[in-house]
């Protein structure tokens, strides 16, 4: 199965934050930033391991420094994601910020996040399973890095039972817990979630926008291959793509894509290098970006800061929301978006 697309109006009232407090966010990404740049250089590739070459392709935004795997395409940020930076920008005193961008105070709001970001992507996997010949309802589900449980109250709410998410952090678990009415999310410190892929007795394991955060993910992967009781795996990370460039070209605004604690990047040709070498292969994939939201809040928050008369960037609002689904699926079918969502299938299924 392959998807292209999704609208987002219904994305937008969540991103709020990033016209109005476009000057606090930029300030936290760069204290992430400049925790990140205090690090020791990355030596190897974050995805396949391979030794940086002497002279790679490279950029820069907002003072760190990027590079080209030119094994497998992966786009690294030059610092290690060390022990130390995961503990401060998890876990620790910087993590506080974490917490709020992914959970939500009020019941309602969580509820209405969950409907329009999370049940898509449910719906999205039960169809794949579906496909595949399975009854989503009698599988096994872990969703790791569940965070506050958006992704297994989407689950729920389509009718599945047996779902557990895991998260590193206990006030997320203890509030989403608290919210859902149930005991579906347990703790875990981030070393156990590191090595749970090799203990996880569920099936289908669920990744959304975590994988690229675990210290050793290609590791986890592996793991997960090697894992038997493992069948499926569903994964969104963030991709390189136009929105990077406009990163690189807009500075001064934040960077909602690859920054802060994205220090690295996949791409297509690193994804499948992923799969490839950890025992997977792809049975569905659904492309949809924000890269043209990314163009659209960029061009409103330097006119902003510019500005410029509100009645003229009421007017680019006018102009551009009407379009931008339609740009947006012209870069999703190309596979050159933001995000993708996909399903692995181990190898030996057939
Ligand atoms: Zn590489």
């Amino acid at each position: 199965m392959e998807k292209f697309g999704k609208p987002y109006a219904p994305l937008l009232r969540h991103k709020h934050k990033y016209f109005s407090q476009n000057a606090e966010e930029l300030a936290n990404s760069k204290r992430i930033g400049a925790i990140y740049s205090a690090q020791p250089l990355r030596t190897e590739c974050k995805n396949c391991l391979t030794s940086k070459p002497s002279d790679p392709a490279s950029f820069t935004k907002q003072d760190l420094v990027y590079w080209f795997c030119d094994h497998c395409g992966h786009v690294n940020g030059a610092h290690d994601d060390t022990e130390a930076f995961c503990a401060q920008v998890y876990t620790g005193s910087g993590s506080v910020n974490y917490a709020r961008n992914y959970s939500s105070e009020d019941q309602e709001a969580f509820f209405k996040r969950r409907d329009d970001i999370y049940v898509p992507k449910a719906e999205f996997l039960r169809d794949v399973l579906e496909e595949e010949g399975l009854d989503p309802m009698e599988q096994q589900y872990a969703d790791i890095g569940a965070g506050s449980g958006y992704f297994v109250s989407a689950l729920h709410l389509l009718g599945m039972q047996y779902v557990v998410g895991y998260d590193v952090s206990l006030q997320q678990v203890e509030h989403g817990n608290a919210l859902l009415g149930s005991s579906a999310l347990q703790h875990m410190t981030s070393m156990d979630l590191e090595r749970s892929a090799s203990t996880l007795s569920q099936n289908i394991i669920t990744f959304i926008g975590v994988i690229e955060h675990l210290r050793r993910p290609t590791q986890f992967m592996k793991d997960l291959g090697q894992n038997p009781s493992v069948t499926h795996v569903l994964l969104s990370v963030p991709l390189m793509s136009p929105a990077v460039f406009l990163e690189v070209a807009f500075q001064d605004v934040f960077h909602r894509h690859f920054a802060g604690r994205h220090t690295h990047c996949y791409n297509e040709q690193s994804l499948t290098w992923l799969a490839r070498e950890s025992g997977f292969e792809e049975c569905a994939a659904w492309w949809f970006g924000s890269d043209l939201a990314d163009i659209y809040r960029m061009v409103y928050v330097t006119m902003l800061q510019q500005q410029q008369d509100a009645r003229v960037i009421e007017k680019w609002s006018e102009t551009f929301l009407p379009v931008l689904d339609e740009m947006q699926k012209v870069i999703d079918k190309k596979k050159i978006a933001s995000e993708v969502h996909l399903v692995l299938r181990k190898r030996f299924i057939s």
